[in-house]
């Protein structure tokens, strides 16, 4: 339920309003827009009759959600959330650029990424230092050793980093060595160490689960969000089906679908939605064109040599590739995401 405020509500009234909701033992959140204040409910919302709250004076309206996700909807929050990660913003006009190893190896490995993707315009590093790998016997990534690596190679060229934080207890290690935490699709669903990122401050990169269905996806999201972190980032990196041509089906459907009924940015990794490299930047920009806020591409300089995933990194030649490609279609994109910018504000416009 949203309680959306008469514009000029005054303070009186307002706690009025709050001590009334609170009595009914019900969560909330307060939300300050530019011309209208607006109160989220999220908790058990059972106990609020929403002809009560309608008749109280400094009441608007009240808007029932339907559904089962709140915080992650565009009722709650109708403009789109821009996430600022170093100079990146995530959800803003220029889609983000993020580049890196699919494991962290050494650290001359991931210096001589940083080196070269700093040069290509990749604004975010990414780097496994510990990997969900399907196989025991796979390699499972350099641990806790790696993390100051690739802290300090992406400080050095200017890039923010990303890592995927397997567990609870490996939030507080990683805390000081990453800006933005990743959840893994196989994790998507884990949702105590959603609850314990959902309390920290950082970014969350939130993969989907290989079967994970829309509004699964969207509750995840809403596991972090109800936790008091609002800086999620949805990532499409593939899901499961019948064709055996690629190593996961990129579901472009989903990129609309979630701009059409969520405020949060979602980004694409085309890496492990393909497995392969030779269809990456079609498939990028394909994404890009159905709204995606950016990507997330695997690049090791040497593929045949990497300890994981060897077959779908790009090299930093074919990496320059995509982005030759990526920069003919660049200011068309930003063209049309000012459109769509401008549709959504427009509607929120009208709707107050
Ligand atoms: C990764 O990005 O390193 C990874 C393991 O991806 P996913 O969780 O999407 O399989
Ligand atoms: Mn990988």
């Amino acid at each position: 339920m949203i309680i959306v405020l008469k514009k000029g509500i005054d303070k009186e009234k307002y706690h009025e309003l709050l001590n009334f909701i609170e009595k009914r033992d019900v969560e909330y959140v307060e939300i300050e827009g530019v011309s209208k204040r607006i109160i989220g409910i999220i908790g058990n919302k059972h106990n609020l009759d929403k002809d009560a709250i309608t008749a109280f004076p400094g009441v608007e309206r009240v808007i029932p959600i339907l559904e089962p996700y709140k915080l992650a909807s565009r009722k709650f929050h109708p403009t789109n959330s821009i996430i600022k990660v170093g100079e990146a913003e995530i959800g803003g006009l220029e889609p983000v650029r993020m580049a890196g190893p699919c494991s962290v190896e050494s650290e001359e490995q991931i210096w001589e990424i940083a080196e070269n993707l700093s040069k290509q315009g990749v604004q975010i590093l990414r780097g496994g230092i510990f990997k969900p790998r399907s196989s025991p016997y796979s390699f499972q990534g350099v641990g806790e050793i790696g993390l100051p690596w690739l802290r300090d190679a992406g400080k050095h060229y200017g890039m923010p980093v990303i890592s995927e934080v397997m567990q609870i207890n490996q939030i507080e290690l990683m805390y000081d060595y990453v800006d933005i935490f990743q959840v893994g699709a196989r994790n998507m669903q884990n949702f105590r160490l959603l609850e314990a990122l959902g309390k920290t401050d950082k970014p969350i990169m939130l993969k989907r689960g290989i079967a994970a269905t829309f509004n699964e996806f969207l509750m995840s999201a809403e596991y972090i969000l109800s936790n008091g972190n609002d800086k999620v980032i949805l990532c499409e990196r593939g899901i499961r089906t019948f064709v055996e041509y690629t190593r996961n089906t990129l579901d472009v459907n989903v990129i609309p679908m979630v701009k059409n009924v969520s405020h949060l940015p979602i980004i694409v990794d085309p890496s492990h939605a393909t497995g392969r490299t030779d269809i990456i930047t079609q498939v990028t920009l394909g994404s890009l064109i159905a709204g995606a806020d950016g990507f997330i591409i695997e690049v090791h300089p040497r593929p045949y040599a990497a300890l994981s995933d060897g077959a779908q990194q790009l090299t930093f030649e074919q990496y320059a590739q995509f982005m030759e490609d990526y920069n003919l279609i660049r200011e068309s994109l930003i063209k049309l995401r000012e459109k769509k910018f401008a549709e959504i504000n427009e509607h929120v416009s009208n709707s107050l």
